[in-house]
């Protein structure tokens, strides 16, 4: 009674976040990293960890972290870098900063679900552009839509979430060149794929790259991060919350990325498994979309039905069917270990 009073409509309007419960299952939803840190990265980690000082405020601005991914994710020279809790929280800093009234976001659609929540959460307008029916970026439409909204920012997952695919390079520098606003390029799945826009970050005054951790095997630390022209990141840097990264998660990443080999490793690996999985779908008769990241597309007869009967054999997958016309009968399966794929492959089969 009280909250409908006072809560802003367009929060009230709005669907929580949901996280299916995955209580034994075996969980190919959430396009998290199957495998285990080796036993010896792990027992450093119990070293790092027990020494860290809980009763510190984490470094606001931790250099050595810092300096460790410009390093791994090749941020170019003299390129600005922001630091969130999770890429969610970038996007969030960037709407926070952008958020005038009668200021947009833009993104495409389908993609990241994120990216219409937090306009809402800041009161940004939100514009998404429709892909085409391939899923490939439509050009005439999106550069249509720039030069009559004029966004602030437009996001761009490549690979994009949920269709997995790569977009046109030529197709996004022209957005780039287009848009009068800050371009984000959300490169969230680039582990995955041979693309990157992180090498022409300082090229353009408007473009930014944003990668994260989570998909690369450290979901649960959340550390996410945007690379771009100075200026827009020292703004940006402003509506942080000081202390975003917390001292175990600035910890545990300096460990884990201090040997590049163990998650290059499990990143092949699952590239591997990604065929390997795309072939067993085309051979069962589902129709699987070309993937460049670590989950891939299927359309099947009745998706509502097949998620169901996956659930009920302890698969549990992600159903976007509804979610958008160009999605309707589509799951989503995150690729997993060898058996988790196998085990995943069996109950298909027998609930198609
Ligand atoms: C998963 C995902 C993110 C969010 O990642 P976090 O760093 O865990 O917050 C951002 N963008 C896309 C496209 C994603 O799929």
């Amino acid at each position: 009674m009280s909250a409908d009073r006072w809560v802003r409509e367009e929060i009230r309007a709005l669907h929580a976040y949901k996280v299916q419960s995955a209580a034994g299952m075996i969980k190919l939803d959430a396009m998290e990293n199957p495998y285990r840190l080796p036993d010896d990265v792990r027992a450093e980690l119990g070293r790092v960890l027990a020494d860290v000082a809980l009763n510190r405020y984490p470094e606001p601005h931790p250099e050595a972290l810092r300096a460790l991914l410009r390093r791994s994710m090749g941020v170019p020279e003299g390129a600005g870098l922001l630091l969130g809790n999770g890429s969610d929280e970038i996007i969030q800093c960037v709407a926070l900063a952008l958020a005038r009234p009668g200021a947009t976001l833009l993104s495409i659609e389908p993609s990241f679900v994120m990216f219409r929540m937090i306009a809402a959460f800041c009161r940004m307008d939100y514009v998404g552009v429709p892909l085409r029916a391939d899923y490939s970026l439509d050009a005439d439409s999106l550069l249509d839509t720039i030069a009559r909204v004029g966004p602030a920012v437009t996001f761009i997952p490549c690979p994009n979430n949920p269709t997995g695919n790569l977009f046109d390079p030529e197709v996004l520098t022209r957005v780039i060149e287009a848009t009068p606003g800050l371009v984000v390029i959300d490169e969230a799945y680039h582990a995955f794929s041979d693309a990157t826009f992180m090498t022409r970050v300082g090229r353009y005054p408007n473009l930014a790259v944003m990668r994260t951790l989570s998909k690369l095997g450290l979901a649960g630390v959340r550390l996410g991060l945007l690379a771009g022209p100075a200026d827009w990141i020292a703004e940006f840097d402003k509506v942080r919350l000081p202390y975003n990264i917390n001292v175990l998660t600035q910890a545990a990443v300096q460990v884990v990325l201090g040997r590049p080999e163990v998650l290059a490793a499990q990143t092949r690996a699952l590239v591997d498994e990604r065929g390997r999985l795309y072939a067993a779908l085309e051979a069962m008769g589902v129709q699987p979309y070309p993937s460049a990241a670590n989950f891939i597309l299927f359309k099947v007869v009745e998706a509502s039905r097949v998620f169901d009967a996956l659930k009920g054999r302890g698969i549990l997958v992600k159903n976007l069917s509804g979610s958008h016309p160009l999605l309707s009968n589509c799951l989503r399966v995150t690729v997993g270990t060898r058996e988790e794929n196998e085990g995943f492959l069996a109950a298909l089969n027998v609930s198609l």
